[in-house]
């Protein structure tokens, strides 16, 4: 069982090192941007208020991710591992976190810390383009990861479109949040033993080498 939770700023590349995790161990991806991004379409109260929230930078309400957290891991494809991406952003859901895992009896298995130097997230915020249908993502202002064509998803032909939160205003309160809410579990997960630190200031492709030879130490208990 590869259970696997990355811990990260924004746009310091988790969704893209997650995706390629997917592809190799063939394990779901689970990130709750995306389904609170997904949430944040319907037209509801709740939606209203995630759209809003997101937009904002800020978190949304810690009891609205519980619920979804838990649902999903019960599905029966987390058995063998998952990744898990934008879950616990502060210490009460890390908290709740160890409840929902001991509930399901699973283990917290391995955390991967992404660092990354600021003046790098600014720079990635604005360029980075995520495809409508499969959630792919790319960035224009890399050459290694720009799509082939500008609005065009390289995966699955879909149109690519910009987050409303990736601008610099929006980042800075994201980052804010990131340094204040998200910084202590850091030390939650030090403590435990289970955090690693990976230096994400170089390509895609030597971040995923690192993280992978993480990973494939990791054994198979629950
Ligand atoms: P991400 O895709 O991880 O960058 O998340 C995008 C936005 O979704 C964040 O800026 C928050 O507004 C919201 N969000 C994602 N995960 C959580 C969480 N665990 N708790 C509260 N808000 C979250």
């Amino acid at each position: 069982m590869k259970s696997i939770m990355f811990i990260a700023p924004p746009a310091a590349g988790k969704g893209t090192q997650a995706e390629l995790v997917v592809e190799k161990y063939n394990i779901p991806h689970i990130s709750t941007g995306d389904i609170l991004r997904d949430i944040s379409k319907e037209d509801s109260e709740i939606g209203h208020y995630v759209f809003e929230t997101l937009a904002s930078g800020e978190l949304v309400k810690d009891e609205i991710t519980y619920q979804l957290i838990e649902n999903r891991l019960k599905k029966s494809d987390c058995k063998n591992g998952f990744i898990i991406d934008g879950f616990p952003r502060n210490l009460n859901q890390a908290i709740e976190y160890d409840n929902i895992l001991k509930r399901l009896g699973y283990s917290i298995g391995n955390v991967i810390l992404i660092d990354i130097e600021e003046k790098t997230l600014e720079k990635r915020i604005t360029g980075r383009r995520v495809c409508e249908n499969c959630n792919a993502i790319f960035n224009i202002n890399d050459e290694d990861s720009a799509p082939q064509i500008e609005s065009i998803c390289d995966n699955c032909g879909g149109r690519l479109y910009q987050r409303n939160d990736d601008n610099l205003e929006s980042f800075q309160t994201r980052y804010k949040m990131y340094l204040e809410k998200t910084g202590p579990i850091i030390n939650y997960y030090k403590k435990q033993n289970v955090l690693h630190e990976v230096d994400g200031n170089d390509t895609i492709e030597n971040v995923f080498k690192k993280i992978d030879k993480i990973i494939s130490v990791i054994g198979d208990e629950k």
